[in-house]
């Protein structure tokens, strides 16, 4: 049947057999089939159903996704084999959709493969970027941000053929309402919603990606955040959420209506999870709708809006908390600044806490602080993170509303990270425990069983090394460098932050470097493998990629020092890259800064596909720890208390730590080398060199030397390969909890009650 229908669609469009395709033309075919077969599954039914509601949505490429939630991947793969074609080749065919940064947007993408696969009505609200997040070249050794055009004239979008308006202070737009559908393992059909503006104009995009700030019917949908470092920048920005808060609230009060629910009742219908507080201008936009335009009273709909609103707090970093100026929010949705300045007043009434109001001092509107009074949960995304909430960050709301907080800690969809990323080794789990993890990820734990069974562990690191010479061929393809497939793979990948401490990565590299030319060489060859892309307007971070890839230039090429390392910085990091990466990886590097990473996700599907963890006691390691125990992790450097402690006293000098430690000294010192400096520009290296000595606010020197130690023990310990083996095996039969079935069970058991 597939096969017969596969041939149909190429003959009509094409005139042709599947041999004399090629993969683009047989991809966009197979994405026609696959539609086809996902438009046959039921739509989730049910009374209430959680809208998901984010700016992004990473959602990556989704035809191997789809095919195996829809239990075709097999059957198509053996299709095309059978007339010469492979699977894997026609899907490089698919451009990967870029609507996210990160991890942010990437746990929305897991979440909606979870809720459709738990059978859950539930649907994503997000906006359609054309260029989305830049595409990441570098030239120079630096980065370069191009746009990334990934939207071809058949994709997974389906124009609903809904539109509505948006009313802005200075204009109107139509916004268009796409689909994608979005499949569960083995269930049916739920939807990820993406509007765009009628009126965007591509053509507007001239150099990179530049265009004109001020032209917003035009731009509106162009690019994901795009750069924030000026007002233009910023008023951009609301627009965008505003845009997407208007559309969804009229979607959704749509839907409600269509269900004959009385708007009185909506919280017995929906459920709304604002992720981030990005679309928080939802809560005074359905309160503004019910009262301008369904009759009700404020107070009415204060509280009816307040009891289907549930918030996800993401991050600490106070950067990257939202306060807009109001007079911002007055030039862009006028309409909405009545509302939050009653929103405002009724907080104030009740509190004079500086700290709870919603308008401050400066007259800065504080989002986090309507979600957390006009939402009824507030979740934070790993046990230490909800606990940091509570007791330091968020601890004034905390002492006033207890029962709305609780912990969600992230989880990752396994169909992706592990049954369509890695085959082989889930192949390898369902000879060994059966295939019932697919459905329930706790049963990974009868792997335990198997800790010493010789054919088992044996299997594992044939796995492990086959996903290193696919990475290290795929990896010598784009970017020119020659892995050493027998030497440790070290994988840091995610975005570029200094809280993220891929700088201290990097003067690990250094010091291995001197160390090597000195004549201590290594028992076997390390690969260091990074990959991020930096906010065009973060200048350390631009800094820091320059140093990876002076760094990689310097070392691969030295005859004394190659043969025994490698350093890459592989060109856009994006989803397909992580699926390449993750399976070829021995050691996860997550090292952030202890308080610093909510949770990570990245540190999740290392875990499962059998890497071990070089970590601190931050985010969701805290919990890899507790799960996997002492002897299968390698924990390091200073906890969150006394982190959060240097801050509050102020007495973390990295000068100190550079003057105690004359290998500190010489890894910090190489970075404005007459060696670096021959191959890097002056100005970046010289400012993230002063940066590291004067101001170092992500403490990058604190827990240097612990780093280097704990890491050369992780090298020596490599080298006791049943010891490894067994580390592997513990870390993948302990992944289970982190399956975002888990996750988004929990969500509908405590928030959505669906
Ligand atoms: C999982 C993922 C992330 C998040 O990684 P962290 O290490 O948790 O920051 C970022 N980008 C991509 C492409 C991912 O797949």
């Amino acid at each position: 049947m597939l096969e017969q229908r596969l041939n149909e669609l190429i003959q009509e469009a094409y005139g042709k057999t599947i041999e004399e395709c090629t993969d683009a033309q047989l991809y966009e075919r197979i994405l026609q089939l696959t539609k086809e077969r996902m438009e046959e599954k039921p739509v989730i039914g049910g009374k209430k159903k959680v809208y998901y509601i984010s700016m992004e949505f990473l959602i990556g490429k989704l035809l191997s996704n789809n095919l195996i939630n829809l239990g075709i991947y097999e059957e198509m793969a053996d299709v095309l084999k059978k007339h010469g074609k492979n699977l894997a080749a026609v899907e490089e065919a698919e451009p990967e959709p870029s609507l996210g940064n990160g991890g942010l947007g990437r746990l929305a993408a897991c979440f909606l493969d979870s809720i459709a696969t738990l059978g859950l009505p539930g649907d994503g609200i997000g906006l359609n970027y054309h260029y989305g997040l830049f595409k990441q070249v570098f030239r120079d050794r630096l980065q370069r941000a191009e746009k990334n055009d990934w939207i071809q004239e058949n994709s997974w979008l389906k124009d609903t053929g809904l539109r509505f308006e948006v009313s802005f202070g200075d204009r109107k737009v139509q916004s268009v309402l796409y689909d994608i559908d979005v499949i569960g393992y083995d269930n049916g059909r739920n939807k990820l919603h993406l509007f765009d503006v009628a009126s965007v104009d591509e053509s507007l995009v001239k150099e990179g990606i530049s265009f004109d700030k001020t032209a917003v019917e035009k731009n509106l949908t162009l690019f994901l955040y795009p750069d924030d470092s000026d007002e233009a920048g910023n008023l951009l920005r609301i627009y965008q959420e505003y845009f997407m808060v208007s559309s969804g609230a009229q979607l959704i009060i749509r839907q409600l209506k269509e269900k004959g629910c009385d708007l009185y009742h909506m919280d017995e219908y929906a459920a709304i999870q604002i992720n981030d507080t990005h679309p928080t201008m939802v809560i005074p936009e359905l309160i503004r709708i019910l009262t301008w335009e369904e009759g009700f009273t404020m107070e009415d709909a204060v509280n009816v809006v307040s009891r289907t609103c549930a918030y996800t707090n993401h991050t600490i970093l106070a950067e990257a908390l939202e306060k807009w100026p109001l007079e911002y929010i007055q030039r862009v949705v006028p309409q909405l600044v009545p509302i939050i300045k009653e929103l405002s007043a009724r907080v104030a009434k009740k509190y004079e806490d500086p700290r709870v109001q919603i308008i401050d001092g400066d007259k800065r509107v504080h989002m986090a602080h309507i979600d957390i009074h006009y939402g009824y949960s507030v979740n934070g995304v790993a046990a230490i993170h909800t606990d940091i909430l509570k007791e330091t960050e968020l601890n004034c709301f905390y002492r006033i509303y207890p029962e709305k907080f609780n912990n969600k800690t992230n989880g990752i969809t396994f169909r992706r990270w592990l049954l369509s990323c890695n085959r082989e080794l889930s192949a390898l789990i369902t000879d060994t425990i059966g295939d019932g993890f697919k459905k329930d990820a706790a049963l990974l734990e009868k792997l335990l069983d198997r800790k010493d069974d010789a054919g088992v562990l044996d299997a594992l690191q044939e796995i492990k090394h086959r996903k290193k010479e696919e990475l290290a061929a795929y990896i010598l393809e784009k970017e020119g460098v020659q892995l050493d497939t027998d030497g440790i793979f070290d994988i840091q990948v995610k975005r570029l932050h200094e809280y993220k401490r891929q700088q201290m990565n990097a003067l690990y590299i250094i010091h291995k470097y001197l160390e090597i030319r000195e004549g201590k060489k290594p028992a076997r060859p390390m690969n260091f493998i990074f990959g991020a892309k930096a906010a065009p307007a973060y200048v350390i971070a631009q800094d820091i990629i320059h140093l990876l890839l002076v760094l990689a230039q310097i070392i691969n090429n030295d005859p004394r020092v190659s043969p025994y390392m490698k350093v890459v910085m592989v060109e856009n990091y994006n989803v397909s890259y992580a699926e390449k990466l993750i399976p070829a990886c021995d050691v996860s590097e997550q090292i952030s800064l202890a308080s610093k990473e909510a949770s990570g996700t990245g540190n999740m599907k290392f875990m499962l596909n059998g890497a071990v963890t070089l970590g601190t006691s931050d985010g969701a390691n805290v919990e890899i720890h507790e799960l996997v125990g002492d002897d299968n992790i390698y924990i390091f450097g200073e906890n969150s208390d006394q982190v959060i402690r240097h801050y509050g006293d102020r007495d973390y000098v990295p000068g100190d730590y550079y003057r105690k430690s004359p290998v500190i000294q010489a890894a910090v010192d190489f970075i404005v080398s007459q060696e670096a400096l021959a191959v890097g520009h002056r100005e970046n290296l010289e400012r993230l060199h002063r940066e590291l000595l004067n101001k170092d606010w992500f403490m990058t020197l604190l827990d240097l030397e612990d780093y280097i130690a704990v890491k050369d023990r992780v090298f020596a310990d490599y080298e006791d390969r049943e010891k490894w083996k067994r580390m592997m095996l513990v870390n993948i039969a302990k992944a289970g909890f982190f399956s975002s079935d888990r996750t988004i069970a929990e969500y509908n058991r405590d928030i959505w009650k669906l």
